[in-house]
């Protein structure tokens, strides 16, 4: 191994071995995960014990209408927000914070207007104390992968929604997590942009390995990426089904079985949403 790259040098060719040998996905448990918000009037239960364990390299949705709790399951995967109880389980390891093995994507791409689109990919490597040429090489070649060859001199406000989010999606592999939480990440795109990013994440995601967990209110979005689609039901938020999705990749939004596939999971969703439990009042229980 060590020979070919010596050889690959010596012929002057550009040596990307290092970038192409990402860091593969690792497994997740959420073990007993609960959260409860409390104010002044209200006490919210954002999570019920949860349980859910993730193989490494899976690609798995959360689906649920808003308010059930999966952005705060996502921040305390993330490190971000502190469980009340439970414990997140990374790669046999408990979590205990923030770490650049799970990054957290938003529906709106986090991207600094002050720097260019080269300098945004290369942020988070700088923070590394990543050397300046390995930066450069890094996030040329994310920037490939997410199609945006060209734009590296371009300022956020000359970009796309869809072009924010590769950015986006660049920064944040550049990093080279084990585990990417997208939250959302296309919420607020056309249906035309949403289609190619499919696309584009899910040949990233056969191509690196990465463990990932995709957020959305959209069924068709989370069957036609999800090996798993775990649905959420609100008040209190909690985890009431937990559906495979074994249809061949890469599936068009429109095939029948993933309608069928889809209309099963909305049926189970609506069923979960007629028998809502109470909201606890602070004081009334
Ligand atoms: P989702 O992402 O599924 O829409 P969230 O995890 O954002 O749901 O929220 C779950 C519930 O917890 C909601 O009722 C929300 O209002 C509440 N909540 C979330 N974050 C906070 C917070 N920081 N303070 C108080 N309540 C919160
Ligand atoms: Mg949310």
């Amino acid at each position: 191994m060590v020979q070919q790259l010596d050889v690959q040098k010596k012929a002057g060719q550009a040596d990307y071995s290092e970038l192409r040998s990402t860091t593969p996905g690792i497994s997740l448990r959420v073990e007993n995960v609960s959260k409860t918000f409390v104010s002044r009037d209200r006490i919210v239960e954002a999570l019920q014990p949860v349980n859910l364990d993730v193989a490494s390299g899976e690609f798995v949705c959360f689906l649920g209408p808003s308010g059930c709790g999966k952005s705060t399951l996502l921040s305390i995967i993330a490190g971000l927000e502190k469980s009340d109880g439970g414990a997140i389980i990374a790669n046999e390891r408990p979590v205990q914070g923030p770490g650049t093995d799970r990054i957290l994507l938003f529906q709106e791409a986090a991207l600094f207007p002050w720097l260019d689109v080269q300098g945004n990919v290369e942020f988070g490597l700088r923070q590394k104390g990543i050397p300046a040429r390995e930066r450069a090489e890094r996030a040329r070649h994310y920037l490939e992968l997410v199609h945006l060859k060209g734009f590296e001199r371009s300022y956020v406000h000359q970009l796309s929604g869809g072009m924010r989010q590769r950015v986006a999606i660049a920064r944040a592999l550049a990093i080279d997590p084990a585990i990417l939480l997208m939250d959302e990440p296309f919420g607020a795109l056309d249906a035309f942009t949403r289609d190619s990013l499919h696309a584009e994440l899910e040949s990233i995601w056969a191509e690196t390995h990465k463990t990932i967990l995709f957020v959305t209110h959209n069924v068709r979005e989370a069957v036609a990426l999800g090996d798993r689609v775990v649905v959420f039901a609100p008040r209190p938020g909690r985890i009431i089904r937990d559906f495979r999705i074994s249809l061949p990749r890469s599936r068009a939004l429109e095939d029948h079985r993933l309608v069928d596939q889809s209309a099963e999971i909305l049926e189970t969703l609506r069923e979960a949403m007629q028998n809502p439990e109470q909201e606890l009042v602070n004081g009334s229980h």
